[in-house]
């Protein structure tokens, strides 16, 4: 083992929770195993499941202590808080306890290994009120050392729990798993880890940027124990002053700013200087396949940040990557985003399979720099059928409708004059000048940014319009970049420049109220209706239900 690996074991030791309530992330886990112990309701066998470094074996023990802990006056039962101090408590802590066995399958999977395991199991425990195997990895097992262990499990004698760890709960046979009480470990969230990880660092007195954790966080996938080696790393390599600059030296992750670079030339057009960057990249070291791979990556990142504003500010996300996502998310439409995956994936496909692997990325990037200066074939579709004409007065597009399902129909999309976009030559994907402010809904709606459509609907109130200026209040909920996404996007529609000012005070109701009031109204006027009326007088306790019609174009 180099010197370095022994380094960066430490901190993953040292802050091993020794309770259930330090386990980290794993909430669920902790209370139906509370239960459990506390109902004593405790089955000769249990299985933890989740993915690795997630804290199944520092479970086990936990566990372990918790069944054999006596108390500190040694009259205490099994317990979900052992109390850490009784002597069966300590030898756990220090590995040492005599029925407490731990076992890798890993390494031991024979049927030989699992039979030293049952012989043993008929012997009562040395001084422990159980006999407890800890077997990790326990899918590892081959058939016959599984079919050895279920004649025990079958019949287990009554001083003797099985715990089991595993990262692969499909490989362990039913008829096992059946005897076995299971629990599922949560790959811990990101918030979680960057607030331990955070923690850990001020008790080791190190200071560490944000940017810094949060790379580390994203690193750890999940898992405690592999970020705590990270972080234990980086905390070596700097000398308790973690920078961006010495975890992302020592993830080796590409500068994401590079790549930001990349996609913006591609998305502007910008052929030449495409390829310039990418033979500059090559000679860099990337691998051609890798190129296209951190591409995808960066694409699904803007998308994301598209249908997701609150990812803006979620700090466990390097701030560069949400600073320049943003601005990407802001200026790419959703179709140029999907249009975008596809020539990719497609792309790293060939590129994968070409002799050619350098000319092949490079003709991919020129087929994405070329399309994207294209309309898509869904605006020319619209365009050649006269779609957007005759769809003038439908409800809100598919795009917008599923983050709005949750208003009723009626108010999903306010009744817009007919867009007229006959006439418009096809190379053009202008859209006509808005008049109203429903003209204004209609092209984001259009433009399938859901997002954006909804905090129109809900958020804002409308102080006044004229072609070109709108002034506006923000509701508390609309993001504050609310403004800036509009301007960009009417600018890019109907290619003029918008005034979007925002005031503190006055405006109109937002149109999802105003829809919900126009509604009260026809209902109450309905209900009215002297033939109404009428009727509900003849028939007393009839109640009459208002419904709007809808027309079908
Ligand atoms: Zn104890």
């Amino acid at each position: 083992m180099s010197e370095n690996s022994v380094n960066y074991r430490v901190l993953a030791r040292k802050y091993r929770p020794q309770t259930m309530s330090e386990l980290v992330g794993q909430e669920l886990l902790v209370k139906t195993l509370t239960q459990a112990i506390d109902a004593n309701r405790l089955p000769h066998a249990f299985v933890l499941h989740g993915i690795r470094g997630v804290g199944k074996t520092t479970t086990a023990r936990i566990l372990a202590k918790a069944l054999n802990c006596h108390g500190a006056d040694g009259q205490g039962g099994p317990t979900a808080n052992p109390c850490g101090i009784c002597s069966s408590c300590i030898s756990v802590t220090e590995d040492r306890h005599l029925d407490v066995i731990e076992m890798d399958a890993a390494s031991r999977t024979g049927v030989d290994d699992i039979r030293e395991v049952t012989e043993s199991a008929r012997y009562k425990a040395v001084n422990g009120r159980y006999k407890i195997f800890i077997i990790d990895e326990v899918h590892m097992l081959s058939k016959s050392a599984f079919n050895a262990l279920l004649k025990t499990l079958e019949e287990p004698p009554p001083h003797v729990k099985f715990i089991f760890a595993t990262t692969e709960l499909k490989k362990i046979p039913e008829t096992v798993l059946s005897r076995c009480m299971k629990f599922d470990l949560a790959r811990i969230t990101p918030t979680i880890l960057f607030d331990y990880f955070k923690t850990i660092c001020a008790k080791e007195q190190a200071t560490i940027e944000d940017e810094a954790l949060a790379l580390l966080v994203r690193a750890a996938d999940g898992s405690a124990r592999d970020g705590l080696s990270l972080l234990d790393q980086a905390i070596s390599l700097s000398q308790s002053q973690v920078t961006t600059d010495i975890v992302r030296d020592m993830l080796g992750v590409v500068d994401r700013g590079r790549m930001f670079i990349l996609l913006n030339l591609l998305m502007e057009g910008k052929i030449a200087e495409v390829i310039a960057e990418v033979r500059d990249l090559y000679a860099r070291g990337s691998e051609p396949t890798v190129l296209l791979h951190d591409l995808l990556d960066l694409v699904y990142w803007v998308t994301s940040l598209k249908i997701n504003t609150s990812l803006l500010t979620d700090i466990t996300w390097p701030e560069s990557d949400r600073r320049e996502g943003g601005e990407l998310a802001n200026k790419l439409s959703m179709p140029i985003l999907m249009r975008a995956w596809q020539v990719l994936s497609k792309g790293y496909e060939e590129v994968a399979r070409s002799p050619l692997p350098n000319q092949a990325v490079e003709m991919v990037l020129i087929r994405l720099a070329y399309l994207s200066d294209l309309p898509s074939a869904e605006d020319l579709l619209k365009l050649t059928s006269g779609g957007g004409a005759a769809g003038g007065g439908m409800s809100a597009p598919r795009g917008a409708a599923s983050v709005t399902s949750s208003l009723p129909q009626a108010m999903a999309m306010p009744i817009s004059r007919p867009a007229g976009l006959s006439g418009v030559p096809v190379t053009s994907l202008l859209q006509p000048m808005p008049e109203i402010f429903q003209d204004v809904l209609k092209i984001v709606a259009q433009s399938r940014e859901p997002l954006l459509y909804s905090n129109l609907m809900q958020d804002i109130h409308l102080v006044s319009f004229s072609t070109g200026k709108i002034v506006l209040r923000l509701g508390d909920k609309a993001p504050s970049t609310l403004p800036t996404q509009l301007q960009n996007l009417l600018h890019q529609q109907t290619g003029q420049k918008w005034d979007i000012d925002i005031v503190a005070e006055g405006g109109a109701a937002t149109v999802v109220e105003q829809n919900r009031q126009q509604m009260q109204q026809l209902e109450q006027s309905a209900l009215n209706h002297p033939l109404i009326q009428e009727m509900m007088t003849q028939f007393p306790g009839l109640t009459a239900k208002v419904e709007r019609q809808e027309t079908i174009h």
